[in-house]
């Protein structure tokens, strides 16, 4: 099995292979949702690489980084039960970062101004800091990401954009629990009672598709969907946003030519839960 835990070691093992590489990267505590990202990297490429490092620089609450879930052992069982051919990478901090465990900062042209760029501030000059810092180590053709992080997705290819670095960043669907609920690392964290409840999240989602769909006005949407968690105070709405789904300029009206995705944060037994839908 293909497992390294220094930089180094791995370019090394990557090196003069002309093979087209796929790269995940992730935080660990995998779930289906990583599962599938990684079988469609197996799909399109010669040689599948996952990162596992929970990295400090994007967690702007110091609790949050100390409670994110870690299970290196049952994530490469999960990885290698599926191929065991894939390469994980799971180095130390000090590895990627070296001294200073600190952010680049980036300009994401506004993309990052907006939901959890603000709620989270510091937050995507992380992300953007260690997607690069992985990118010049594995030098994959192809990485796969998420559309539950979907802000995400379209800084990383804005990073992409600016930086000029030959990766092309794919886009994968939200992998679901069956009642709904985007599946997260996050969620183990959560009681029995409070994932069954937060099923509502997609409720939402879906409901405000619905309403968009049949040309009801941005505004009463986001009211109904105010109203809704009102009606469920086991939750807290962080914030309820449409957005167009190129810009992720928060939108008031429909535009023609123009899509759109709507965003929902929310916290239950204080874990922040996100999702998206397009509309
Ligand atoms: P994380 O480990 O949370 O940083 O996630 C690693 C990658 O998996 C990111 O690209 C996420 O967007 C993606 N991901 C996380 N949850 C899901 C899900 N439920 N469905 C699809 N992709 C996901």
């Amino acid at each position: 099995m293909n497992f390294f835990e220094k930089k180094q070691e791995l370019q090394k093992f990557l090196q003069n292979s002309e093979a087209k590489i796929g790269f995940v990267p992730t935080m660990g505590a995998l779930h289906e949702g990583h599962l599938s990202l990684i079988d469609r990297a197996l799909q399109e490429n010669e040689r599948v690489v996952v990162s596992i490092f929970v990295n400090p620089t994007q967690f702007n609450n110091k609790e949050d980084l100390q409670k994110y879930p870690r299970m290196l052992d049952a994530d490469c069982q999960k990885i290698w039960q599926l191929n065991k051919d894939v390469i994980i990478f799971a180095p130390e901090i000090d590895d990627v970062y070296g001294e200073d465990v600190v952010s680049e900062v980036f300009d994401f042209q506004g993309l990052d101004l907006v939901m959890e760029g603000s709620f989270r501030p510091g937050h995507f000059d992380g992300v953007g800091t260690i997607v690069k810092k992985l990118f010049q180590i594995v030098q994959p053709h192809n990485a796969y990401f998420g559309e539950k992080d979907y802000q995400q997705f379209l800084i990383i290819k804005k990073m992409v954009e600016q930086t000029q670095l030959p990766v092309n960043v794919i886009p994968c669907p939200i992998i679901r629990e069956e009642n709904g609920l985007a599946m997260s690392s996050r969620n183990l964290r959560l009681s029995q009672t409070a994932r069954e409840k937060s099923a509502l999240i997609f409720r939402t989602l879906q409901k405000s598709k619905e309403m968009y769909r049949s040309g009801i006005d941005f505004n009463e949407i986001q009211q109904e969907v105010e109203k809704i968690f009102t009606q469920n105070p086991d939750f807290q709405l962080e914030y309820f946003s449409i957005a167009n789904a190129e810009t992720l300029q928060i939108s008031h009206k429909k535009e023609n030519g123009q899509t759109y995705r709507a965003f929902i944060t929310a916290y239950i037994e204080n874990i922040r839960l996100i999702d998206n839908i397009e509309l």
